[in-house]
């Protein structure tokens, strides 16, 4: 049963065409080999210029974003990367960089940030083969983390966002990060929890493409033989563990899948703090407004918002009375001025929490992405979703799933002979 109903969490109002976030990238070239990566690593492959300033046209006119996520491959091994970020500045829109933050150094950060760069992500987690690194998990990787934001702090006026890919077996140290998260609220705004999903070879699915069975030992995300093969874990999962460690941790915005309108695929949710201390989360009234107000201003609904407005947390609390998270955040807040009323000089930070849970393939083959994926990006000149854009690239289309005639009766039947094996070749109508 899930832990929350989700007709009580507020439903973001993101769409196709009218969406706060957009997945531009410039390259495919990484310097790390994430387990959970969706994309081949291909040295030197990155656009030109202008092939990227033809993405962020078609963003602007069919997606109506209001940031953009610069991602990749890992984005500062483009040679162009301080263009990049201006090219997306110059169109008024907010550049958010996704890195595993290997390549940034303080001076790169300070010349991305006078060209215009608003928030970066840091892709941070124990299964990367990161130099310095190997072995450690999540909790010692908090080092890490501290030492990025405490990099991003220093240069000011940029939100510090880490994600990281949420494995079964890493589930357990979910609380650890959290609790960190809360000790580090004054630099850290914000975390993101992504699960796993792999395309299971073994799994109790067929793959087809064009009509035709593929052979998904081409596409970078597959689990088979001595890979540990994973569960798929569930936001649910995820909310349970952040409890653990914050038992005030309430969902306020969400985005459901495309076949399953109860699923949590995005989860948000924002907490008020001090250093190492939560006051508790915001309803989704206060989403609601945000949401709306940002998009009647501006014309554009919120992706990141301002770094000044995570600082704001006192002068929100107006807002309490009309707001049921905020009331019982006011009321906590001001239990401890009375008893200690040099918590006041402290001010109050926000830090919000978003939970990404990827494709689920139902027991019938059907596919639930996320409704109104907000990381689309360009394939071909058009928005694909960009964690199965390998898909495109090795057959020319998406993937379908059909269930496995022998998955029920637990027998083990031979897999169809594959009759695509190379990146993007696609069969000829008489291969039908
Ligand atoms: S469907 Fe979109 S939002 Fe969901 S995991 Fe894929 S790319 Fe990300």
């Amino acid at each position: 049963m899930k832990s929350i109903d989700h007709r009580r969490v507020y439903r973001l109002p993101w769409s196709l065409p009218d969406n706060p976030v957009a997945w531009l990238e410039p390259t495919s070239q990484c310097n790390l080999s994430c387990e959970g990566c969706y994309r081949e690593n291909v040295k030197d492959g990155h656009l030109a210029l202008d092939e990227i300033e033809r993405h962020l046209d078609i963003f602007q006119r069919d997606r109506n974003p209001d940031g953009i996520s610069i991602a990749g491959g890992d984005p500062l091994t483009h040679p162009q990367i301080v263009e990049i970020v201006t090219a997306v500045a110059r169109r008024g829109l907010k550049p958010i960089l996704n890195t595993n933050g290997v390549k940034l150094e303080e001076p790169l950060l300070r010349e991305l940030r006078r060209v215009g760069l608003k928030a970066v992500t840091f892709h941070i987690d124990s299964k990367q083969g990161r130099k310095g690194w190997r072995g450690k998990n999540e909790i010692e990787l908090c080092a890490l983390r501290e030492q990025l934001a405490r990099t991003v702090a220093k240069v000011g006026g940029i939100t510090c966002s880490f994600n990281q890919t949420v494995y079964p077996d890493t589930l357990d140290q979910v609380p650890d990060v959290v609790r960190w998260a809360a000790d580090n609220i004054d630099i850290v705004q914000v975390v993101v929890f992504i699960l796993y999903r792999s395309a299971r070879l073994d799994g109790p699915f067929h793959y087809f493409a064009g009509g035709k069975n593929v052979d998904m030992q081409v596409v970078p995300y597959i689990t088979e033989g001595t890979k540990a093969v994973y569960k798929d874990l569930k936001a649910d999962d995820v909310i349970a563990k952040i409890r653990e460690a914050d038992p005030l941790y309430a969902p306020a915005g969400y985005l459901n899948g495309t076949e399953d309108p109860t699923s949590f695929k995005w989860t948000l949710a924002a907490r008020f703090g001090q250093r190492g201390k939560s006051y508790g989360y915001v309803g989704p009234r206060f989403m609601e407004v945000g949401q709306a107000g940002h998009h009647l201003l501006t014309g554009r609904y919120m992706g990141y918002s301002p770094r000044w407005i995570q600082r704001m947390g006192l002068p929100l609390l107006a807002a309490a009375p009309i707001e049921p998270g905020l009331k019982g955040i006011a009321k906590r807040f001001a239990r401890d001025v009375v008893r200690n009323p040099f918590v006041l000089t402290k001010g109050l930070h926000v830090q919000a929490f978003m939970i990404i849970q990827p494709i689920d393939v139902l027991p019938d083959g059907r596919q639930s992405m996320c409704d109104s994926c907000p990381d689309m990006t360009v394939y071909d000149g058009r928005l694909v979703w960009s964690c199965r854009m390998e898909e495109l690239r090795c057959f020319g289309t998406f993937v379908q799933t059909v269930p496995r005639p022998d998955a029920t009766t637990k027998k083990k039947a031979a897999r169809p002979e594959p009759t695509i094996r190379a990146r993007g070749t696609l069969p000829t109508p008489t291969d039908a």
